[in-house]
């Protein structure tokens, strides 16, 4: 399969010299399957340019949308969905309950005339909504697993495994939260266990944690210890800060390869850059 980012930023869009590099975009991913199913994490705002992408190389059919939760920074762009206005496009929207309960009201709220001249009645795509109610969920060759993450008002994790390769996308996740409302440690390196491809939320640095506690993400040391814990072979921290600059997530992925060339590990680890495209298999 082949992962693309198209939005690499937490909470808000944050566009600007300091963040050109690693990008301004929010969460948006493109994952395309061996047999060509398309599949996309998330309509931050990344998702705008990967609309005009998918129509501009005229590919039709169906479009696989999964969504980890409706906070701002992961819905915003669905209304920006060029493909979602033309009627030769299906797409199909997936989500995990409880978190994805709502989400049809959500998304044809947010296109409220207060909020948006377009409204989701208008949209000319076929657009069918599914709750993945069990674990595992088939599609094309690859199966897709779900994990409950520890976010306030929930959010989900998801685990892509094609032909014995697996990416795992977790994002907006508190790892040590202090109510476990999702899922324990050990269920996290459990579900990242051997993870080819580690995607995981790193907002914040140690020292900022203090007075965050409950605000659902976790540190670039938390993700980097569940990396190692689960023997992910390669992780690519995630949901970066809108503060963060470019030469700032320099320095800590700088940091962490000379941690991982003194323990002696053999992982690759990189922060994820919007426009960036890697082959997993
Ligand atoms: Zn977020
Ligand atoms: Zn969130």
């Amino acid at each position: 399969m082949k992962v693309t980012f198209w939005g690499t930023r937490g909470s808000i869009p944050s566009p600007g010299q300091e963040t050109i590099r690693y990008g301004g975009n929010t969460t948006c991913l493109e994952v395309e399957l061996n047999d060509g199913t398309l599949i996309i994490i998330d309509a931050g705002t990344g998702i705008k340019k990967l609309g005009q992408h998918i129509v501009s190389n005229s590919r039709v059919g169906k479009i696989n949308i999964f969504f980890t939760h409706s906070h701002w920074d992961h819905i915003q762009g669905f209304p920006l969905f060029a493909p979602a206005y033309l009627e030769e496009y299906d797409i199909e929207i997936f989500g995990c309950e409880p978190v994805f309960h709502n989400v049809q009201e959500i998304l044809t709220n947010q296109m409220d005339a207060r909020y948006f001249p377009v409204r989701f009645s208008n949209l000319k795509a076929k657009i069918n909504f599914h709750e993945i109610r069990q674990e595992k969920l088939v599609l094309g060759d690859a199966v897709i697993d779900c994990i409950k993450n520890n976010h306030p008002g929930g959010a989900n994790g998801f685990k892509i495994t094609e032909n014995g390769k697996t990416l795992v996308f977790i994002t907006d996740n508190e790892l040590h939260a202090p109510e476990n409302s999702g899922s324990s440690w050990q269920e996290f390196v459990d579900f990242c266990r051997g993870a080819d491809m580690l995607i995981h939320d790193s907002h914040y640095r140690a020292d900022e944690l203090e007075n965050v506690t409950g605000w659902g993400h976790s540190s670039f040391e938390q993700a980097f210890e569940l990396a190692i814990a689960a023997r992910a072979k390669e992780l690519l921290f995630f949901h970066h800060d809108p503060d963060r600059t470019d030469d700032e997530i320099d320095e800590i992925v700088k940091g962490f390869r000379k941690t991982i060339k003194k323990m002696g590990l053999d992982m690759k680890l990189d922060a994820a850059i919007e426009g960036t495209k890697y082959r997993i298999g």
